[in-house]
């Protein structure tokens, strides 16, 4: 029996272990701990990279996507578009902004933001779309930004799972006003701990959020705002513009490991078994592999007893968790969302995922559901 842990960050790290040494120890030895040269290095090397003018790095992701929305003065009173089907911390940047959250139902086959249903959940209070390129997966950003110029609504992304992914060419991330990105270790672009950032175009919001992320100041002691602490710290920093060189061919890795498991899989497709779109390796960069199947409990437990480890991103969603019963909304309210997260089931994948590996999970899948 082989064991195929869900995700194995092992290799990566071994791969590339003396250099993270060597930056660990530089920044130890010049104790620029706290934004610290290494910092503006990576903000700069990941602003590029995403093709955006502007990048500041922050404490998590869902910190991004807070001082996003605080940036843009969306507060109390405002509401913000988001897709029903996401991982709770888009819920908790809007709602840590003083904002309020509204969940629109998902495309069941995309498992993105249904763009039909943005004008039902537009309000007189609506001032952003906060849509989510879930998976790795990019929206359909012509969509959401047409909605938007139309209703005159802010578009702050949330590209916590899809660092490098392109909409018709363009980096996700640099459509809206803000991209906010999380360096979570298991990312696709991963720190040795917490860390996030945000990206955009805008002078001012980036000014803002610099300000923001530091006691609302700019000169030490002057706090002309209030802000909080939420700085990305040097040793992440470092550690995250190593791993940046080697991110656009990590994606194609994961993108390759997809297309394997595609043609593993493909003569089961039917009802009870779906396999996720491939697309391309630019519009897809597959944060996580994501199938639906009917009989999902005992799946899961075949494939541990197997030594394959799977996921459920998400078991719950937002709307229905005990967290969020002030929001007001019950079981019904989004169904094809509901209705997918007693389906879904996240396989392994990872860059360095052997052919090997791929088959015998596909394998141990194939035996499951016959
Ligand atoms: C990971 C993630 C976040 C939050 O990022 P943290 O760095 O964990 O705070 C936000 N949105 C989505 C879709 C995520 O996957």
């Amino acid at each position: 029996m082989m064991k195929i842990p869900f995700l194995d960050l092992a290799a990566q790290y071994e791969s590339l272990k003396p250099e993270f040494d060597s930056a660990i120890q530089s920044v130890c030895a010049n104790t620029s701990f706290i934004l610290g040269p290494e910092v503006s290095a990576f903000e700069h090397d990941f602003a590029s990279f995403i093709e955006s003018k502007h990048c500041v790095g922050l404490a998590s992701g869902t910190d991004a996507l807070r001082l996003a929305f605080e940036a843009l003065q969306i507060s109390s009173g405002d509401e913000v578009i988001v897709p029903a089907n996401t991982f709770v911390a888009t819920a908790i940047g809007a709602l840590e902004a003083g904002a309020t959250a509204v969940p629109v139902d998902i495309d069941p086959d995309t498992f993105l933001m249904d763009y039909k249903q943005l004008e039902t959940a537009r309000s007189s209070r609506t001032k952003a779309i906060c849509p989510v390129h879930l998976y790795g997966r990019a929206c359909d950003m012509d969509q959401v930004m047409d909605f938007a110029k139309q209703h005159n609504l802010a578009v702050i992304e949330d590209t916590a799972q899809a660092h490098g992914a392109r909409w018709h060419g363009r980096r996700v991330g640099t459509f809206g006003a803000i991209g906010c990105f999380s360096f979570y270790p298991g990312k696709n672009l991963g720190a040795f701990g917490d860390a996030g950032g945000i990206v955009t175009d805008d002078d001012h919001l980036s000014q803002q959020v610099r300000k923001l992320r530091n006691y609302g100041s700019e000169i030490k002691y002057h706090h002309p705002e209030r802000g909080i602490n939420s700085r990305l710290d040097s040793i992440q920093a470092a550690v995250l513009s190593i791993k940046l060189k080697h991110l656009e061919r990590w994606n194609q890795q994961r993108w390759k490991a997809a297309e394997l498991y595609r043609s593993h899989l493909e003569d089961l497709q039917s009802d009870e078994f779906v396999l996720p779109d491939i697309l391309t390796p630019e519009q897809h960069v597959f944060h996580l592999f994501v199938i639906q199947v009917k009989d999902r409990a005992r799946i899961e437990k075949e494939l541990m007893e197997q030594g394959v480890g799977t996921v459920k991103h998400y078991p719950i969603p937002f709307h229905l968790q005990d967290g969020y019963k002030d929001l007001g909304y019950t079981e019904g309210d989004f169904p094809i969302t509901e209705q997918l997260a007693s389906r879904i089931l996240s396989l392994p994948i990872f860059p360095g995922i052997t052919e090997e590996q791929i088959a015998y999970v596909s394998g141990c899948l194939r035996k499951s559901l016959r």
